[in-house]
């Protein structure tokens, strides 16, 4: 396991770990101990929060077991996120490059749905502006 700092043995070339690291900017929704959440920065929709362990784990399947109960529940207080803005969302897992997979470091997409019709996977997706940035943290994160 490597440093939850997305430390030394973290691949220098992760973004996410960079994320963790502080490194790389983003716009941090949540965190604890062990894990981080922050808009996706090519939003399907307004609201779009990526789950990830601070650690540089590749797949779901090389979670430890240990880590199910924080990751979860990092996964259900970004739930909790979404409903403030809409009750239909999706959470989903992308394994492997040919189910459209592009971040090699775990995360949980929390993709809230609106009345739109969004495609699942919408292609071309702009890049998140801060100003919308700040207006959806505000909604997602206020109260
Ligand atoms: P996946 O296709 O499941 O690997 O999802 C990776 C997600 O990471 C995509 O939805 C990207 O838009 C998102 N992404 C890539 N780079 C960044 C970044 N620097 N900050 C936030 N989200 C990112
Ligand atoms: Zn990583």
């Amino acid at each position: 396991m490597v440093p939850s700092d997305g430390g030394t043995d973290a691949p220098a070339d992760c973004i996410f770990c960079s994320i963790v690291a502080r490194r790389s900017d983003a716009h941090i929704v949540d965190e604890d101990a062990t894990t981080l959440t922050f808009l996706d920065l090519f939003p399907v929709t307004r609201g779009h929060m990526l789950v990830v362990p601070k650690s540089h784990i590749d797949r779901l399947t090389d979670l430890p077991e240990s880590d199910y109960p924080a990751m979860l529940r990092a996964v259900r207080r970004a739930c909790d996120r979404a409903e403030r803005l809409s009750s239909h969302y999706n959470v989903s897992v992308n394994q492997g490059a040919l189910a459209g997979q592009i971040v090699f470091h775990l995360h949980f997409h929390v993709i809230p749905r609106y009345e739109d019709h969004v495609p699942a996977w919408s292609k071309p997706r702009g890049r998140l502006a801060d100003p919308e940035a700040s207006d959806v943290l505000r909604a997602l994160t206020m109260g």
